[in-house]
């Protein structure tokens, strides 16, 4: 790396909820800027008014702050290269267009969507790649502002030079090229004045002096376009790293179907910060440190060349393994607290730091703690088909033993029982288990029936009799 300051950015459009694909890409621009002592910048790319929505700049926004994925440059943050919406922004792209058309460098377009759809379709029929063939280049600039003049819609087009090679070095790809004559001119102002992704998102890089991009794969085909603009305006290039698409368990891209949940949709199953960090900071770059670190302690060991050319593969098992360290790493309140969040209605206030003590390693997200949480302080079980079974095997006599014992501590209640009905060993846990919990493993029993009180864990002795003597 160069000794220029470095400065990553995070540009999502804010059309949906931040996924698990677009996060990644927030967190290696992260974990890039700290690695180097560097900046992250974060710029709204809300040009595209239909899609975007307010609602997504202030949950993306909130998503970030949640993980910890702090912005140096951006809302909020300001400094001289704002605003960082690009709506904000547009007379910057209005000048720069003004310039292009002027120096001849763009020129307005009249085709119909439905005529560049039948061009698209002729070219496809004849076996070539689909591209603007080119129709409005050659109008003259009077004639088309003179239509521009009276109403007629125009986009405004990007005249890509002719027999080019364009060429830059992909921070993860290595030396890319593409012949510009495969390019086709581009639109750079759609046809309601507003400024083309892929102009604004070149042109906003450079202006905010971005030294580092890293972005999905899926636009390394916009990259050589991008460099075209910038060549040509005569503003800098940053360098753009193209990170390999994420594939869901199934090996199809990662979508909703295939695993992608929101961050939103994860933080609510109970998914902390530092799981969702320390597993996104492996997928698709390797790490020889397994250890569950901090975003200071993952960007230490970040490293360019540590990124995979191959897609990475999303493996939920691997997220919960994460999820699993990261709960162990809480401090009592503050698991005490995550528990609290899933299943604060469920928990006796003044039994909640007992059981979060006591589950802590049967649970990896909220729906396992409110299972928990029901198991121990439910009024009632609802016991499936197999504990029924392994009462009725008991016998009633077992759990009117394990009843009238029910205020002794653990040792005295299973000797008491063992006493009464002969029973030992698994025959003699597995029922006092399933009738105190409904489920056949889970946390000591010692501490379980001392936590759960006398009076809970009669009357749960008293169902499972009640069970042990019902019909089939
Ligand atoms: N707004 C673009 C997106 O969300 C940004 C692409 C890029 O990172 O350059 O896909």
């Amino acid at each position: 790396m160069t000794n220029a300051p470095v400065k990553t950015r995070f540009a999502p459009s804010p059309s949906g909820l931040l996924h698990l694909g677009n996060l990644r890409t927030a967190l290696f621009n992260a974990l890039l800027a700290r690695s180097a002592d560097g900046k992250l910048l974060l710029r709204i790319e809300d040009t595209d008014v239909e899609r975007s929505d307010d609602r997504f700049v202030e949950a993306l926004q909130a998503d970030l702050q949640w993980l910890g994925l702090a912005w140096q440059e951006g809302p909020g943050v300001e400094a001289h290269s704002g605003p960082y919406r690009q709506s904000q922004r547009d007379a910057i792209y209005q000048s720069l267009f003004q310039r292009l058309l002027g120096e001849g460098h763009a020129y307005h377009c009249f085709c119909t969507d439905e005529e560049l759809k039948r061009a698209r379709e002729r070219q496809r029929a004849a076996g070539k790649p689909p591209r603007y063939a080119g129709t409005c280049a050659g109008i003259p600039a009077k004639e088309a502002q003179a239509r521009v003049d009276d109403g007629a819609a125009a986009t405004l087009r990007f005249r890509v030079p002719a027999g080019r090679t364009v060429v830059f070095d992909d921070l993860v790809r290595g030396e890319q090229r593409f012949a510009s004559d495969d390019l086709g001119d581009f639109v750079i102002r759609r046809a309601d004045g507003s400024a083309s992704f892929l102009f604004c998102n070149a042109v906003d890089d450079s202006a905010m002096q971005v030294s580092h991009v890293l972005r999905g794969e899926d636009h390394l085909t916009n990259t050589p376009r991008q460099c075209l603009v910038l060549d040509t305006i005569g503003l800098p290039r940053p360098r753009w790293g193209h990170l390999p698409m994420i594939l869901g368990e199934d090996g199809a891209p990662l979508s909703k179907r295939n695993g992608s949940r929101s961050v939103q949709e994860l933080r609510e199953s109970g998914i902390v910060p530092a799981a969702l960090l320390n597993y996104l900071a492996r997928l698709g770059h390797s790490d020889a440190d397994n250890s569950l670190r901090d975003l200071p302690g993952l960007a230490a060991t970040f490293r360019l060349e540590q990124i995979g050319r191959a897609p990475a593969r999303f493996d939920h098992g691997q997220l919960l393994h994460w999820q699993e360290l990261a709960l162990r790493a809480l401090e009592p309140a503050a698991l005490q607290q995550w528990m609290a969040a899933a299943a604060g209605d469920l928990l006796p206030q003044e039994q909640q730091a007992a059981f979060a003590e006591l589950v802590a390693p049967n649970v990896h997200l909220h729906a396992d703690v409110r299972r928990w949480a029901n198991a121990c302080f439910a009024a009632e079980l609802d016991h499936s088909e197999v504990a029924t079974t392994t009462f009725r095997e008991a016998g009633s006599a077992f759990f009117a033993a394990a009843a009238d014992a029910a205020d002794q501590d653990w040792a005295a209640l299973t000797a008491l029982v063992q006493q009464a009905s002969g029973a030992r060993g698994k025959g003699l846990f597995l029922p006092l288990r399933l009738a105190l919990t409904g489920e056949p493993h889970g946390p000591e029993l010692a501490p379980l029936h001392a936590m759960m009180g006398p009076e809970r864990a009669r009357a749960r002795f008293d169902q499972a009799a009640g069970l042990a003597l019902a019909e089939h």
